[in-house]
């Protein structure tokens, strides 16, 4: 889903907010929480204190009545002595009864010792229930009697003492133990009994059970609003329960302050009570909150100080205080979603004002993306927005510059790309573009006329169209060229895809990319053959030239012969005499024109040329017998060196023939007379066959060596000054060279080198022809 900005700014400012709500719902609520807990506890002190106060003062009461009590009971009793005889015989039946009634108090009853003092009972009573009562076993009151009895003076800790009168503390009566009594025991020495007047009524009752302790507790929950129960803990007796006291008259009483709870309830029990109440005895206070029976309540433990300290609960309702906090839970909730609405809605509106330039600025940049940069955007403002309006005009405007140039530079791109292709394309000459590997990236039209290939055929294909014969040369320019030397254009051949061998002119040319690492190289291949047509033409004129120019030296060669001719047979037509002399050199001189004619022929006749692999060592042994009479006739020897193993030449035999006669005769020529030829031939030159042809004649002067071959210069008296110049163009044509070394008087040597052809190297050739192709 895709959001606007002013969604999201105001998605986020509302969740800013919501969160802050939050946070502050929280905080207030545990605030409100431990500030509604404290008062609560406070109230809780307070009201234990209250409850406290109010039980020690009802103590109090009950004290002040029980000494009230005691007095009147010491009234009753001197009364009481006063009206009974000393010997407790005497007292009449029904005596005690009335007195009782006269005095208002509940019955009197007589004890007196017995077994010579082994027990103190009850003699005589108005209360039918005490006759006859054993108080050998009332522990200090038993002995309280006796000190009664002896001295008048009671020293046991309890009760209220006068003089020869002793009152207990209020208790559970011995002979109904239904009743709480308040006694009292008078002893005047002046009789044989102790007078024992009780009082039994409501309000003794009253003071001595918990009635009252409870109507407390039960005002204080009234008016207390939520708690629940109170209860004072004995700290001695929780978790072990009651002591129980055993009386002198055997019965089991447990005692107020004994039982585990001094007043009050217990029906919110917690397992945790005895602990809480422990720690109230050491800290003073515990408050807690737990739950009982599944309702939620807050306790207070309180040490409250008295004769022995006791801890005093409150258990309080803690639902109130849940709802209290529930209900303002809501409240602020309630708050907190009107007022994130609030805040939505506004923060949408804010959002929209800021966002307003923004969608501005958007529509702006919408348009330039699309090539609208005319327009202008107002957005009129000091703050960054209105930097980016201004920014974004600025750009604009540049764009719209830039945009323009480029356009303008596109044109001429094109135009250039387009002349550039129409020029590759209509080229006449062939090119092509190889990458590294010698794959074929692109060719032009004229390359596909020329070769026959079709640009399908070769692209991303290596070219097969270099001849078997040039392949070595082709590899070395290829070195040179990856070496980075620039080699121009080369003259050689290039099969078509008929097979057919073109005289053409590669250049070659890296092309760079913008890195300047070669990446591809371009060829432009010329087609060459119209040009050596011309060539061939053109050296025909040259040769036509030359035979002109050689027809005149001939035509004057010729003539001096032709003019000794003439003469002899004007001499013969006169004398009509034949001359054998004459006749001789008439022969002779047409043999010189023989001669000069047929070596002119050789310069100035095309012949047929065919190229045949042969043995040289077999043609110069022709020669050899050719010449073999006539050097015996001179007297001069031949020496033949053949080596062994000499490879085959491509070669037209008649004119290597013409050449080695006419290298042979010039040495026999150069020979005065017992002299000899060396011939030799071998392959001491890696791919050549080396003939040399080597004489010890008169040599050749210095200044003479550089107008050897030069037509017609000859030092011979009937030399034409031809022979070297046909050899030297016969071994030209064979791809050979032609040297002469010679040295004056001592001989000369004339080495001619041939290229030999090599089987092995045929093949290594098809080889690398077969590896290119991979
Ligand atoms: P020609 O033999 O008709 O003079 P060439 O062209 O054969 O014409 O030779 C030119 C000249 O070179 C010769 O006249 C001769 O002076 C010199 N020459 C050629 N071969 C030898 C050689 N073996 N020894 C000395 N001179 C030579
Ligand atoms: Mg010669």
């Amino acid at each position: 889903m895709r959001l606007s900005i002013k969604a999201k700014l105001s998605i986020f400012i509302s969740c800013t907010v919501l969160l802050a709500l939050l946070m502050h719902m929280i905080v207030n609520y545990y605030t409100t929480k431990s500030k509604l807990t404290e008062e609560i506890e406070q109230r809780m002190r307070v009201t234990a204190q209250q409850i406290d106060i109010s039980v020690k003062q009802a103590r109090h009461a009950a004290q002040l009545l029980d000494e009230q009590l005691a007095e009147k009971l010491y009234v009753a009793s001197v009364h009481i002595a006063s009206k009974l005889p000393p010997d407790i015989e005497d007292v009449r039946d029904g005596q005690l009864t009335e007195l009782s009634k006269e005095l208002r108090i509940s019955h009197i009853s007589l004890l007196s010792e017995v077994d010579n003092g082994q027990d103190i009972v009850v003699k005589k009573s108005s209360d039918g229930k005490e006759m006859g009562l054993s108080t050998k076993k009332w522990s200090y009151w038993y002995t309280a009697f006796q000190q009664l009895l002896k001295t008048g003076q009671v020293t046991v800790s309890e009760g209220q003492k006068f003089h020869n009168f002793w009152a207990g503390p209020i208790d559970r009566s011995s002979s109904d133990p239904d009743y709480n009594d308040k006694w009292g025991y008078y002893y005047d020495h002046k009789r044989n009994y102790i007078i024992n007047p009780y009082l039994r009524n409501e309000s003794i009752q009253s003071f001595f059970d918990t009635k009252r302790i409870k109507e407390l507790t039960e005002k204080t929950k009234e008016t207390q609003a939520n708690v629940l129960e109170i209860t004072a803990f004995n700290p001695q007796t929780i978790g072990k329960g009651p002591k129980v006291t055993r009386r002198s008259d055997g019965q089991s009483i447990i005692r107020p302050e004994d039982s585990v709870i001094l007043y009050g309830s217990h029906e919110y029990e917690h397992a945790l009570d005895k602990k809480y109440v422990h720690e109230a005895m050491a800290n003073e206070s515990v408050f807690v909150e737990c739950k009982v029976d599944g309702g939620y309540v807050l306790k207070g433990f309180y040490r409250m100080q008295d004769k022995k300290p006791y801890v005093l609960t409150i258990v309080m309702d803690g639902q109130a205080l849940a709802s209290t906090l529930h209900d303002q839970l809501m409240q602020s909730i309630a708050v907190g979603i009107v007022l994130l609405e609030i805040v939505l809605v506004g923060s949408y509106l804010l959002a929209g004002m800021l966002i307003r330039p923004v969608q501005a600025i958007v529509q702006k940049v919408n348009m330039i993306s699309v090539g609208h940069f005319s327009t202008r955007l107002n957005v009129e403002r000091k703050d960054e927005l209105g930097i980016l309006a201004a920014r974004i005009n600025a750009m604009a405007r540049n764009l719209n510059m830039s945009t323009d140039k480029m356009r303008t530079l596109y044109e001429e791109n094109r135009t250039i790309k387009e002349q550039l292709e129409s020029f590759i394309n209509q080229s006449n000459d062939a090119i092509h573009v190889n990458d590294l590997s010698g794959r074929v990236q692109r060719v032009n039209q004229a390359f596909v006329d020329m070769f026959g290939w079709s640009m399908e055929d070769v692209l991303d294909m290596p070219l097969s169209n270099i001849p078997e014969q040039v392949l070595e040369e082709e590899l070395e320019a290829e070195q040179l060229l990856r070496s980075g030397q620039n080699i121009g254009a080369r003259e050689t051949l290039r099969l078509t895809r008929d097979g057919r061998l073109l005289d053409v002119s590669v250049s070659t040319s890296p092309i760079y990319n913008e890195r300047g690492e070669c990446v591809a190289w371009a060829s432009i291949i010329r087609d060459m053959t119209s040009r050596k047509r011309m060539e061939e033409l053109l050296r025909r004129s040259e040769k036509l030239t030359t035979v002109g120019q050689l027809a005149a030296g001939v035509a004057h060669e010729i003539r001096n012969p032709l003019t000794t001719l003439r003469g002899f047979l004007q001499l013969q037509q006169q004398t009509k005499h034949l001359n054998s002399g004459h006749v001789n050199m008439m022969l002779s001189e047409l043999d010189r024109i023989n001669l000069i004619v047929s070596e002119f022929l050789i310069l100035a006749k095309p012949q047929a040329v065919r190229f045949q692999p042969k043995d040289v060592r077999i043609i110069m042994g022709e020669v050899m017998s050719l010449l073999d009479s006539q050097a015996h006739l001179l007297n001069i020897g031949f020496v033949k060196r053949f080596s062994e193993d000499v490879p085959l030449v491509e070669c037209e035999e008649n004119q290597l023939k013409q050449v080695f006669i006419n290298v042979i005769k010039n040495a026999m020529e150069a020979i005065s007379d017992g002299g000899k030829v060396e011939l030799s031939i071998d392959s001491s030159d890696e791919g050549n066959v080396i003939i040399v042809i080597e004489d010890n004649g008169i040599g050749i002067p210095q200044d003479h060596l550089s107008r050897l071959g030069d037509p017609f210069f000859t030092n011979k008296e009937k030399g034409t000054g031809l022979g070297l110049m046909v050899s030297q163009r016969i071994i030209h044509n064979h791809k050979g060279t032609f040297d002469i070394m010679s040295e004056e008087d001592c001989g000369t040597s004339v080495t001619i080198r041939l290229p030999a052809i090599d089987n092995s190297q045929a093949r290594s050739r098809d080889l690398v022809v077969i590896n290119k192709m991979k």
